[in-house]
C-alpha cells in the first residue's frame, strides 16, 4: 500500500517490485501468446512478419494496460493526498472543545467574508463576545465545569449565528467573536442584545451543580476600507469598556452603551 511508503529505502523497494511484476507480466503474456498462435510444435513453420505484427502487439497492450494502471493508482493517490491536506487544513482552523472555527480559522474566513461584503459594498459588523468572571466559575465548579460552560455558550452562539448565516468562532479561552455582513447597524445592535439575553438565560448544569452564565459584548463595524485586524481591535476596545462598565452588556466601538 502506497501509505506504508515511509522511507526512501520503502521507495526503491516499491518500485522494485512494480518493475518485478511488469517484466514478469509481460514474458508471461508474450509466451501465452507465442504458445496460442504458434502451438506447442517447436519446428512449425512461421512467417516473419506475423512474428513483427504479434510482438508489436504484446508491447503496445502491455504498456497501454501498464500505463492506465499506473495513471489511475497515482490518481487515487493524489485524490487522497487532496483530502487529507483538506482534513488537515479543517482541523487546523477547528477548535476540538467546542466544534467552532478557531482563531486561525475566523481569521481565514473573516478575511474573505470583509473583502466580499466591502466588493458589494454591504456593511460588516464584528461581535466580540466574552463569558463574564469566567475565573471564578472554574474556581468554584472545576475546570471540566468550566468547559462545559464553554461548550454551551458555544452551542447558544452558534445556532444563533448559522441561523442567521454570520461566521462564529472561539476565538481564545472564554472569548468568541462573531462576524455578519449586510446587516444595520440598528439590526447588528439588536442581535447583539438577543444574543447578550439568550445567554443569560442560559443554565448550564452538571450533576449538582448549576450556574448561570452572563457575556459581555463589544460591538464595531467596519467603515471605508477598514482592515479586519482594525476592527477587531475596536470591537475588543469596546469588549474592554462593557466589562468596565459592570458586564452583562453590550458596547458599540462608536457609541455609548446601547443596552444594559
Ligand atoms: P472577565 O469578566 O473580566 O472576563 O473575567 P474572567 O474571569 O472571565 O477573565 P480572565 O481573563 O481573568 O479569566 C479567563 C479564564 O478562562 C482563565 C482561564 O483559566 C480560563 N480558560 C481559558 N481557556 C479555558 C478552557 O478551555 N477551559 C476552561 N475550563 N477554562 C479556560
Ligand atoms: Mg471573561
Ligand atoms: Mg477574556
Amino acid at each position: 500500500m502506497a501509505k506504508d511508503i515511509i522511507t526512501h529505502r520503502d521507495a526503491l523497494r516499491h518500485t522494485a517490485g512494480r518493475c518485478v511484476v511488469s517484466v514478469g507480466l509481460t514474458i508471461l503474456l508474450t509466451l501465452s501468446f507465442c504458445l496460442l498462435q504458434f502451438g506447442a510444435d517447436p519446428d512449425g513453420a512461421v512467417s516473419a512478419g506475423f512474428v513483427t505484427k504479434s510482438s508489436i502487439l504484446i508491447s503496445v497492450t502491455i504498456s497501454g494496460l501498464l500505463t492506465g494502471a499506473l495513471s489511475y493508482r497515482s490518481a487515487l493517490m493524489m485524490r487522497e493526498l487532496a483530502l487529507t491536506r483538506a482534513e488537515l487544513r479543517r482541523i487546523s482552523g477547528t477548535d476540538q472543545l467546542t466544534g467552532l472555527l478557531n482563531r486561525r480559522g475566523f481569521d481565514e474566513a473573516a478575511e474573505s467574508a470583509l473583502t466580499a461584503a466591502r466588493d458589494a459594498k454591504l456593511p460588516t459588523t464584528v461581535l466580540m463576545c466574552d463569558i463574564d468572571r469566567f475565573k471564578a466559575i472554574n474556581d468554584q465548579f472545576g475546570h471540566e465545569f468550566g468547559d462545559k460552560v464553554l461548550i454551551a455558550i458555544a452551542e447558544v452562539l452558534r445556532s444563533f449565528a448559522e441561523r442567521r448565516g454570520m461566521l462564529v468562532a472561539r476565538h481564545g479561552g472564554e472569548e468568541f467573536a462573531i462576524l455578519m455582513s449586510g446587516v444595520s447597524k440598528e439590526r447588528a445592535a439588536q442581535y447583539a442584545e438577543d444574543l447578550r439575553q439568550s445567554c443569560a438565560a442560559q443554565s448550564v448544569a452538571a450533576g449538582e451543580v448549576s450556574a448561570n452564565v452572563t457575556i459581555s459584548i463589544g460591538l464595531a463595524e467596519c467603515r471605508g476600507d477598514t482592515d479586519l485586524a482594525k476592527v477587531m481591535r475596536l470591537a475588543d476596545q469596546a469588549l474592554y469598556a462593557a466589562k468596565h462598565r459592570g458586564r452583562n452588556r453590550v458596547v458599540r466601538a462608536d457609541a455609548d452603551s446601547i443596552a444594559a
